[in-house]
Order: C-alpha cells, then structure tokens, then sequence
C-alpha cells in the first residue's frame, strides 16, 4: 500500500478522547505519518490519494485483553441454545442448525435447563428424534456437564469405555476427558472456519487486537500452534498467551509470555472462586484453590528466570491474596520486571492485596461486561456472595486510585465481543465509587490491552509512527449519555489503513 490521505473526520486519541485531535491523517504503507488539521490542503499532501471518512468520529481501534479465540470460534460455529425455554425450542434449533451445517459434529452451546417450561435436560432419545445423522453434543451452560445423542455416546464409548451416563449426561471426569477429547479431534477446517468467524466478529465490533488465551486442559499444543498461525496472517493482530505450566512451546515459538486461565480458583458462578468466609447461598463451601503456595511460587521463578511475563487467573479474595503473596515475593527476589505480571479478573481482591498488586507491578486484565451481567443488589453476584461482598467486587476506581494498569477485555465466550458493552460496565458500575470516567474507560479498551503485551510503542493511538488500526463512529461516544454506551457500534474499520468488511449479519449465532 502507499500514501494516502484520510479526512474529512473528528479524529480524537487518548487521553481526551472528547477533543478533536486532528480532522486528517496521511497514512504510508500499514503506519500513520502525519495527524493534523486540513493536510488536504498542504502543498506537502494535496495530491495524495485520499478517502473521504464522511464525517465520522474516529477512534484508534479496540483492543480485547482476554479472549478464548478458537472456543469462542465454536461457539459462533456451534447452535446457541441460551434462548430457548421449553424443550421443544431446543429440538427444533437442533434440527434447524443440522439444515444449515454441513459439520461432522453438530455442536450446541449454553443450554440452562432452569429457563426451560419443563426444567429439565433433554434425554438421549429426544435429542436422537431431532438429529440422528451425525453426533450431537450439547454443552451446559457451566461447561460442566453435556448431554449427547445415540451417536456421540458410541463416539464415547469408543474413545473412553470407562464413560457412564448419569441419567442422561455426562458429568465430573467423564465430562471432562470426553470434551477434550472431543474438542482435540475436531476435523481442522472446522476449527479453521471457526477461528474465521471468531477473527470476523472481532472485527465487526472494532477489535483489530486480541490477547488470545488459548490450550490448557481441552487443547493440545496443535490447537494453540492452528490459534497462532491463524493471527499471524495479515489483517488482525493476535498475542497468543499459552495457558500451560510449561514454558516449552512458548519458549520454541518465541512468545515471553505464559499462562493465561490458569487457575488459582474458579468462579462465583460455579461457587468455585475460593473465598475467606463461605457462600451466602451455600454455607458449606467457601471455594476451591486449585494450586498451593509452592506451585505458585515455582511458576513465578520459573517465568522469571526465562524471561517471560506470567498470566494467571484469580477470582475470590483467598486466590487473589496467595497470586498477589507470589508476585510480592518473586519481585523481591527476580527483582522488577520489563513487563509486570498479570492477574486475569482480580474480582474481589481485599485492600491488603490491592496495596500488595500495585507494589509488586501487577497489571490487572478485568472484565466489567461482568458486573453488567451479575453485578448489583439483585443478581447472581449478590446472591452467591451476600450484599456486603457483592458491593466490593471488581472496584475499578479503587484499583486505579492505587496506582494499578486496567486491561479491558471480555473472557469471550464468556461475555461477548463487543467493547462498548465492557465500557458501558466500567462507567456504569453497580457501585457509584467505582465507576470510572469514560476516557478511562475507552483507555482501558484501547490502549492499555497493548502496554500489557509491550505494544504499547506501536499500537493504541494515531499518532506518527503508529499502526493505522481505527474505527469510524457515526456518533461520538463522549456526546451519549452513560446508560446508552452498549448500544454504540463502529460503522467502518480500518486495519493498518485498509478497510475491512464489518457487514456479517448472516452470520450472527442465532
Ligand atoms: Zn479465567
Ligand atoms: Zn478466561
């Protein structure tokens, strides 16, 4: 590509993302050369070819700090089940999708039987009524349990004999070899078109930059390596994170960096987030820490000692207080580091841990489409945690009043992708002191996610010497009111100065 000129925009950066920082902008090969107001009309500048931006309102572009990109592909590729409410719904989207997909498997995702009339699972046989063609595998919502048809179970028996159906799904270990057995034998081009459609949904919401989270217990280096080769192609901007304990394929790919999900805990969803006192909606359980003092110490060493920054996840006070004793002690030890370690989600940290993450240069990838979600007096998060805690999770204001980085990101498929929703939840935060401001916010979505990744030099502002990713907005973010910033979508986007399509309505999951 070689020179041209953009104008005819309200062009704004960060930090003032409400003043017009330039209306024009020259763009060389893939980089931004120039910002000003009016280059069309400099002598320097007037005869490049230009693209005339209507008007628009530009942004650099998005940046999602934590996003599970082939399992989030699946689901796009898979039947969505989230909105049906009695049984009869999920069959016929079955049988719907098996018309539509020509895959081998027919996957289904987020199925919760409290919505449905009957409140119940369907069973092996009425699942068979619907498709019985090709295996069919539908996933619970927690991704703890599934339910197959006649199909998958022979698939089950074959490549795990020891499987057994507890009524008419699988649960606990069975659930958990079957699915990542099942998820490593997907043919490849299904796991092809599925990273197309994730990488084609990002872009649709404006997001040229993924930190993508990927391997672990239902992948194999193979995936992560496909993830890899996929982001590196032109067009996109991918930074792998490997959610392994082994640095190996980091180190022979060339990644510094390691982990990810790798958990210190689980979630409130699942009462698995590991607390200090017990749930409020089950007194029994405070929670689960999947690895002790030593394991955490020994993988900080051990990325500090190879050079690579770590990612782990950390959800209840319990969790983030023992990752944030870990990197505490690996600072004072390895001493600082080119990139601070990261803390994915840091949900309900105490303020000994909040004072403790900022001395030992912890950078905090959070995710506020959560408390858009399950925040408040009334929702999940409240009832599993009672109103006192519940108050106390994700203090955004909080953390950046000491002094911590903030990296917006979605844990899609967790929440979709779709920044504007994780802006909307840090403005609007359930608890008033912990909002932030809207410039905050988009920085957070913007231009943090890179300085998490040491891009930060390159990427997450236009300005001379920066990536040309942007977006254009038909309305300007900083003009709408606060409760209406989830409803914002980007009209055009920009990759490297190149527009890329954002019309993909056909393939909005049903
Ligand atoms: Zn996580
Ligand atoms: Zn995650």
């Amino acid at each position: 590509m070689g020179t041209r000129l953009f104008h005819h925009c309200s062009g704004r950066d960060l930090p003032d993302p409400a003043r017009p920082a330039f209306n024009s902008f020259v763009v060389s090969g893939n980089l931004v050369t120039q910002v000003g107001f009016g280059l069309e009309g400099h002598t320097a500048w007037k005869d490049l070819p230009r693209i005339d931006l209507g008007g628009a309102v530009v942004l650099p572009a998005f940046a999602d700090s934590h996003v599970h990109f082939l399992q989030t592909g699946l689901t796009f590729l898979g039947c969505r089940l989230e909105a049906a409410t009695s049984l009869d719904e999920v069959l016929d989207r079955l049988r719907a999708h098996a018309v539509r997909s020509p895959d081998e498997w027919l996957l289904a995702w987020n199925l919760d039987e409290t919505m449905l009339r009957e409140k119940r699972l369907p069973t092996v046989a009425e699942i068979d009524r619907a498709v019985a063609d090709r295996p069919v595998w539908i996933s619970r919502v927690d991704l703890h349990s599934a339910i197959p048809n006649s199909r998958a179970v022979a698939w089950a028996r074959r490549v795990h004999p020891p499987a057994a159906l507890h009524h008419d799904y699988y649960y606990r270990d069975d659930y958990v070899v079957l699915f990542s057995r099942l998820m490593r034998d997907l043919p490849r081009p299904m796991k092809e078109r599925a990273l197309e459609l994730a990488r084609r949904r990002c872009l649709a919401r404006g997001i040229t930059t993924v930190h993508a989270l990927e391997g672990g217990w239902a992948a194999t280096n193979d995936d992560v390596e496909l993830v890899a080769d996929f982001l590196a192609r032109p067009g996109f901007h991918g930074v792998v994170y490997h959610q392994s304990d082994d640095p190996g394929l980091a180190r022979r790919r060339g990644w510094p960096r390691l982990g990810g999900c790798l958990m210190v805990d689980g979630s409130f969803g699942s009462r698995t987030a590991a607390l200090a006192a017990p749930y409020a909606d089950d007194p029994a359980t405070a929670g689960v820490v999947y690895r002790d003092d030593a394991n955490l110490e020994r993988l900080v060493s051990l990325c500090a000692d190879q050079g690579l920054q770590l990612a782990m996840h950390a959800i209840g006070d319990v969790a983030i207080d023992r990752l944030v004793a870990a990197y505490r002690a690996g600072r004072r030890r390895h001493g600082p580091r080119p990139l601070g370690n990261r803390i994915e989600h840091c949900e309900l940290p105490t303020s000994a841990a909040i004072a403790g993450a900022a001395e030992a240069g912890a950078l905090l990838a959070v995710q506020p489409a959560f408390e858009v979600l399950w925040g408040g007096p009334t929702a999940m998060y409240a009832r599993r945690l009672g109103p006192d805690r519940a108050r106390r999770t994700n203090p955004f204001r909080t953390l950046r009043a000491h002094g911590l980085p903030l990296a917006g990101g979605s844990d899609s498929p967790v929440t979709p992708l779709d920044p504007f929703l994780g802006i909307h939840g840090f403005v609007n935060h359930p608890t008033p002191e912990e909002r932030l401001d809207l410039s905050e916010a988009l920085a957070a979505f913007i231009v943090a996610p890179h300085a998490f990744a040491g891009e930060d030099r390159l990427r997450g502002h236009l300005r001379p010497g920066y990536i040309a990713d942007f977006v254009c907005l038909s309305r300007d973010p900083c003009q709408v009111p606060a409760s209406r910033l989830r409803d914002l979508r980007v009209d055009r986007v920009f990759v490297g100065g190149q527009e890329v399509s954002t019309d993909h309505s056909q393939e909005e999951p049903a």
